[in-house]
């Protein structure tokens, strides 16, 4: 199905993501932990590509097999700095012949010294015009609630996302944040320059000190002072840290869910355990579909 018809419904979904794996020595491990976030029957899953393409047949089987074998919708995230037009229609044409029909259409990260402006591909938004003009794929993209970090500031940052949107992109995505106001604010200023497809809220539930150090190392995500306390106070209790990270998250949730935002896509990190505990935090408020069929 579509990850546009399901949005369409306007009805609160949630989606979880798995990652694919570095090398084939770890691949047992990620498909049991797939299966068993699929059990749950999300509204659909993720699954991300690593840079420069090295594990697009990992992304792309994970993602087959999430439908084929477990009935979830997927998207496959498929990056294309550095890949040539023709690459990328091979791809998404096998895409297609695995019966995938929703992507997830990133420019990647740039590798350094790595110069784009010979490139097929500069920015995501030419990939979502040519997947847009080769297919009939439904195409998501990323955007950024506090920037993203390559550009000067949000306004110039949300003129991108509109040409994303325009070029033919059917949703959009959310890097992770941890203060909903954040959240709330960017989507106003998304509406006011007339981006109006769905904006899915990108959850992130840290259950560990070492997670959110690199969180912030990488993405410099703004973290309330509520939130930085329970890193303090739990950081080094490994179980506790955990719990707490999981009810930040689920609250996190509920907040949005009250303030009408009904997609809720949850890092999940390959962690069938948070994926759980997550959704049974939620089972009256975001009802398994199948229950109410
Ligand atoms: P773009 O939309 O191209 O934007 C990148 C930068 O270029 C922004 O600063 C933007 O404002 C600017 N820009 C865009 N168009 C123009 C233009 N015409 N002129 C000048 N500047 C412009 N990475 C992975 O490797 N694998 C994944 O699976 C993955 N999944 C992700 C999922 C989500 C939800 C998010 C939020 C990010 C994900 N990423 C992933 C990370 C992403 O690849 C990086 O953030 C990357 O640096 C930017 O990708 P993008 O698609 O947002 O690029």
């Amino acid at each position: 199905m579509k990850l546009s018809e399901i949005f369409a419904k306007k009805i609160p979904t949630l989606s979880f993501e798995v990652f694919p794996p570095k090398t084939s020595g770890n691949y047992e491990n990620v498909k049991y932990a797939t299966s068993e976030i699929a059990k749950l029957k999300p509204d659909f899953m993720s699954v991300t590509c690593g840079a420069g393409g090295k594990t697009d047949v990992y992304t792309a089987d994970i993602a087959a097999s999430l439908s084929r074998d477990y009935g979830v919708t997927s998207i496959a995230h498929m990056t294309c700095v550095g890949t040539s037009k023709s690459d990328a229609e091979k791809r998404i044409r096998e895409l297609e012949s695995l019966g995938i029909e929703n992507i997830l259409a990133l420019r990647g990260d740039i590798p350094e010294g790595f110069d784009v402006s010979e490139c097929d591909f500069r920015h995501a938004s030419e990939l979502t015009a040519f997947v847009k003009s080769i297919s009939d794929i439904c195409v998501g993209g990323a955007c950024y609630p506090e920037c993203h970090p390559e550009s000067a500031n949000i306004k110039e940052d949300i003129i991108h996302i509109k040409e994303k949107v325009d070029a033919g992109c059917d949703f959009l995505t959310t890097q992770m944040f941890f203060d909903n106001n954040i959240f709330y604010k960017y989507l106003c200023k998304l509406r006011d320059a007339g981006v109006n497809v769905p904006v899915v809220a990108g959850i992130m539930p840290v259950t560990n000190k070492a997670q959110i150090d690199r969180i912030c190392k990488l993405s410099g995500t703004y973290l309330p002072s509520r939130f930085i306390n329970i890193v303090d106070r739990f950081g080094d209790d490994p179980d506790a840290m955990k719990q707490a990270g999981i009810i930040y998250a689920t609250e996190q949730i509920i907040d949005l869910l009250a303030n009408g935002v009904n997609a809720i896509h949850v890092y999940s990190m390959n962690k069938p355990d948070v994926a759980e505990k997550i959704q049974s935090n939620l089972s009256y408020i975001i009802p398994k579909k199948d229950v109410l069929l």
